[in-house]
Formats: C-alpha cells, structure tokens, sequence
C-alpha cells in the first residue's frame, strides 16, 4: 500500500511532521516500536519533570528551614513518586493512538525496516510511501568504560522500585537534571570516584552521544 507519508517514530519529531500532513489531505502513517508517545512525554522530560519538582520542594523546604520555615521537613517517598509519575504516563500510548486515529493517521505498532529506497516493512506487511521521515529519536549507546555492567538507562531509573542508597550520574544534562536532586537526599557519588568506589547504580542518558538534530534527521524521499 503506498501512502503520501510515512512517519518512523510517533514522538516529538513524529508528530509535528504528522498532524500538519494528515491536516493538509495527506494519508500519513506512523509506525513505532515503542507504546505511542515517544521518549518526551513517556520516559523523558515529563516523567522526568514530576521527580525533579517533588525533589526540589523538598530541598527549597530543608535548605529555609530556621530562614523562615519551621514544620518539620518533608522527606521523599520514591515508591509515591514513581506511583504518582505512572498516573499521567500510563495512558499516554492510548491518547496518542486515538489523536492518530482522529487525524486520519493510521498508527501501526511494530519495528520498521527499510527494505527500498522508500519503502519499509513492518512485520508482514509492506509500507511504500511517497514521503518517508526519519523521526526514530536515539538509543543508550555504549560507554566503553570500566564498571559498565553497573549502568542503568535513564528509562530504567525513572522506573525504579526504590531509590538505591547511593547514586552515580553519568552523563547528559537530562538525565543529570532529572536525577541530581535525587543526590540532595542520597549519598551521591561524583563520577571522578567510579574507580575507587563500586556503584550501586550508574544513572547514565546517552542520548545526545551520535545524535542528529531533528531537522538533519527527517529524511524526505520523492
Ligand atoms: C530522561 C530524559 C529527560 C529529558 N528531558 C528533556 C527536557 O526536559 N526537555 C527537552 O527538551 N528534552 C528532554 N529530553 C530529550 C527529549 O525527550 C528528546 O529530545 C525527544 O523526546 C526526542 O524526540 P523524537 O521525536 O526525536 O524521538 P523519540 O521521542 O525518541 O521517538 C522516536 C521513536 O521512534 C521509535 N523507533 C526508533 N526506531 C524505530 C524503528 N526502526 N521502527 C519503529 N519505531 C522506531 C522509538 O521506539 C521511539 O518511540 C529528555 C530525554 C531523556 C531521556
């Protein structure tokens, strides 16, 4: 079946392709491996933005406390905060899927391969589209460096059951950003100790290694 346009991805990059397509008559397809949604919104910068506003109010409350604040100090609860993060991540795939399906997007779930200059196969079935965007984000990449066994992906930290004693970050600003306030309650290690002390979890996001920006990505084929 050949289409107007088919969207590798459904995130971020995905979407803005998409919707104005799909708006303009297009028949658009969006095919991802992943529940609908994309890193953003399932195990990025929401996820991430919930733990990080829990964590800093309980760091603006510990660091007034005797300047002004006097009740006794919150503590975290890690367990309540990935609970309270899977409330508004969980239904994520689902509307995304109905949006799809409002816009006249067909959205299919499975790992695409090119098998022709413009066309992909998605399972059983083959894809051919006029256009083809490449919105397939990045992946963890490997470090390379001793003690490596020990990372944990910033996807798998933001689903953590509990909060490991001690912590060491590895890596790019949004995982940091997402997981540094976790270093005002625990026994953080800084990365120059890797060597002299065995982590108990290395936090590490590797997306910015090898990765394109979103407009040199989008590969358009005629
Ligand atoms: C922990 C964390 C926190 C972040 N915080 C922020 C923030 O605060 N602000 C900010 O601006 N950015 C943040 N980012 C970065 C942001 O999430 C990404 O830049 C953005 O989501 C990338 O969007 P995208 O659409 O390019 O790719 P993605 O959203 O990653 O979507 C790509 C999709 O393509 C799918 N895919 C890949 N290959 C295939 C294939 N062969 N077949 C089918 N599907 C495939 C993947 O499964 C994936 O679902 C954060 C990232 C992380 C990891």
């Amino acid at each position: 079946m050949t289409v107007d346009l088919i969207v590798l991805g459904s995130g971020e990059a995905a979407q803005s392709v998409a919707y104005p397509c799909a708006e303009a008559g297009w028949s658009v397809t969006v095919v991802d491996s992943d529940p609908f949604g994309g890193t953003c919104s399932l195990r990025g910068c929401d996820p991430k933005k919930v733990l990080v506003g829990v964590s800093e109010l309980v760091d603006w409350t510990r660091r007034m406390e005797g300047k002004g604040i006097s009740s006794s100090v919150p503590t975290l609860v890690w367990p309540d905060m990935i609970r309270f993060k899977h409330t508004f991540v969980d239904g994520v795939p689902a509307s995304n899927e109905e949006s799809f399906t409002e816009a006249g997007i067909r959205a299919i779930q499975g790992r695409a391969h090119f098998v022709g200059l413009a066309s992909l196969r998605v399972g059983d079935e083959t894809l051919v589209g006029r256009n083809v965007v490449i919105a397939a984000g990045a992946r963890h990449a490997p470090l390379g460096i001793p003690g490596e066994e020990y990372l944990t992906t910033s996807t798998e930290f933001l689903d953590l059951k509990q909060l490991p004693r001690r912590v060491v970050f590895v890596g790019a600003p949004q995982c940091r950003s997402s997981t540094a306030a976790t270093g005002r309650w625990s026994d953080s290690t800084p990365i120059s100790s890797l060597n002299s002390s065995r982590p108990h979890v290395i936090s590490a996001s590797m997306y910015a290694c090898a990765r394109p920006s979103p407009r040199s990505r989008s590969a358009a084929t005629n």
